[in-house]
């Protein structure tokens, strides 16, 4: 018997791994799934070293490790059965739920293999499956969710009611930070020997299949990389984060700003879906930081809402929605990707910096996410599997279950499974939220006319072609009340805008 570990499941303290201490271990480097997309260099450079730390660690642990460094995971299951004929393998279910092709795998080189729970996430397949069979209605809703795993763990709960009294304390946190606000800088892991030879195979192996990206090859600085590769290290990145972050992690959760690309966030996400980190232990740290007194409840809740509401939330609607979210686009948006998303040449300055952060670090912020890229994808209109795709590419936290339910469902709004409405905005948002509006090309406060923000035409142009699939929304009300106060004049200014805009991004102009 041996267990099979997955790359995004590099933890000593769960599931097969912890409770088979005597078995050996397989572990499968695949390098041309790597080849499937033109990953962000650092991304390819974390699960690797990732991979090759755990393998390290556990050797020195007294572990048997198999290790395959091969081209697919075919091959290296022929390798372990070519050494270890019909062996029985357990391991941990995939994070996204389906193990029937890796079953397949090992059935047809004559082994077998078992699936456990996959124990890195704090809801089980039941607990979620059994409240989903008692919501009414046909679309999941994250609130509902978030309230029934709160009482089910009992994190931040007072018998049966929420500690503070309330839910969530989301009205205190849509700040900005003053003007001589700076964060504490977050931590920087510098690459040791591991990393520094991935980073070079990762260059010579990797870089010819960057050719479909217009970049040139070269997203990154490997200087740059700044990723937690090791448990001790992903362990030192959260304890930084409770320390230094946290209080102000609430109130200033959804602002950006140009000279501050991590803001309070916790950028623990890689080791979090790396298995580098428990999302209980990051929880429990984090409550443990509000009982001691050193952050307040707006902070810590808001969170341990995003970490054991909405991760595990968007786990289990991608288990079970998968294939429906895959292919939705609810909305027929057909736009190719512009090329700026690869390159970062654009005027607008709000993407322009959000995308130059991925180019340099495979990361940015929620925010950034939803309300800059995911704002311009979905009311410029692009297809959302080519946006899909660029995000699964370019953020070294990508992994299919987190990143379908993220783009399709909640940023570009492509199905209703899990969003009750857009997330559609104008330069207002973005203005209100940033410090990018002010030495921008484009002016914030024009809707039409050359040098009008983008974010404003594509908006009001995003309503009116979707009126008949978004109107009725109830939660659109108000803003269709606006649309309704144009006249066809100022319609078809903003439709001619909003044009002229598709164009300039397709010329490489905007
Ligand atoms: P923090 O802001 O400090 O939040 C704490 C943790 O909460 C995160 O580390 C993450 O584990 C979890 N979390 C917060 N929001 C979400 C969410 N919506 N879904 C799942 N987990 C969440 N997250 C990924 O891990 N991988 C992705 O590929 C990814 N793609 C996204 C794409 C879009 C369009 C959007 C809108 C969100 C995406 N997210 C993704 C969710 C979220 O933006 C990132 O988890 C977060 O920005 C990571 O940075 P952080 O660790 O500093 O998070």
């Amino acid at each position: 018997m041996t267990v099979w570990v997955l790359g995004d499941q590099l933890t000593r303290e769960h599931g097969p791994v912890a409770e088979r201490p005597d078995e050996p271990v397989l572990l499968i480097e695949a390098h041309a799934f790597a080849e499937r997309l033109p990953y962000h260099p650092q991304k390819l450079t974390l699960v690797f070293s990732a991979m090759r730390h755990f393998r390290d660690e556990l050797r020195d642990a007294g572990r048997d490790v198999h290790y395959h460094q091969v081209e697919t995971f075919g091959d290296g299951l022929d390798a372990h059965f070519d050494d270890t004929p019909a062996d029985d393998l357990r391991m941990m279910c995939p994070a996204g739920g389906d193990a029937d092709r890796l079953r397949s795998l090992v059935e047809e080189r004559g082994g077998s293999l078992e699936i456990v729970e996959n124990s890195l996430f704090c809801c089980s397949r039941k607990l979620f499956d059994d409240w989903a069979a008692d919501r009414t209605g046909d679309n999941y809703r994250h609130e509902d969710f978030y309230r029934h795993i709160r009482r089910e763990t009992g994190y931040l709960m007072d018998d049966d009611e929420p500690v503070g009294g309330e839910w969530n304390y989301d009205e205190d946190n849509r700040e900005t930070p003053p003007d001589d606000w700076t964060p504490p800088g977050p931590p920087t892991f510098e690459r040791d020997e591991i990393t520094r030879d991935v980073d070079s195979w990762v260059a010579d192996r990797f870089d010819g299949s960057y050719d479909e990206a217009p970049y040139g090859g070269s997203w990154a600085d490997p200087e740059a990389f700044r990723w937690p590769v090791t448990r001790q290290q992903a362990l030192s990145a959260l304890e930084d984060f409770c320390t230094d972050r946290l209080a102000t992690f609430g109130s200033y959760q959804d602002a950006m700003q140009r000279d501050s690309w991590a803001m309070s966030h916790s950028l623990l996400s890689s080791s979090l879906n790396l298995g580098l980190l428990d999302p209980r232990e990051v929880i429990e740290r984090a409550i443990d930081t509000f009982e001691r007194g050193d952050a307040p409840l707006n902070s810590v809740e808001g969170f341990v809402r995003q970490v054991l509401g909405w991760r595990e939330f968007m786990r289990h609607v991608y288990r079970r929605e998968r294939d429906e979210l895959g292919a939705a686009n609810q909305l027929n948006a057909t736009e190719p990707l512009p090329d700026f998303f690869w390159t970062g040449e654009t005027d607008m300055a709000c993407l322009a910096d959000v995308i130059e952060g991925v180019r340099r670090r495979g990361y940015s912020h929620h925010i950034e996410r939803l309300m800059v890229l995911s704002n311009f994808g979905t009311t410029f209109g692009i297809e959302p599997r080519a946006l899909n795709r660029w995000f699964h590419a370019a953020y070294v936290d990508a992994f299919h279950w987190v990143t379908t339910p993220n783009v399709v469902g909640m940023g570009t709004f492509a199905s209703d499974v899990l969003s009750t409405k857009p997330y559609a905005a104008t330069s207002n948002y973005v203005d209100r939220m940033s410090d990018y509006c002010g030495d921008c090309r484009y002016y914030k406060t024009k809707t039409t006319g050359e040098n009008a923000c983008p974010l404003n035409a594509l908006y009001w142009d995003f309503l009116g072609r979707n009126e008949d699939q978004i109107r009725s929304n109830h939660r659109m009300g108000l803003v269709y009340s606006h649309w309704d106060d144009k006249d066809e004049e100022e319609r078809d200014a903003i439709s001619d805008r909003a044009a002229a805009i598709r164009q300039a991004a397709r010329d490489g102009d905007l």
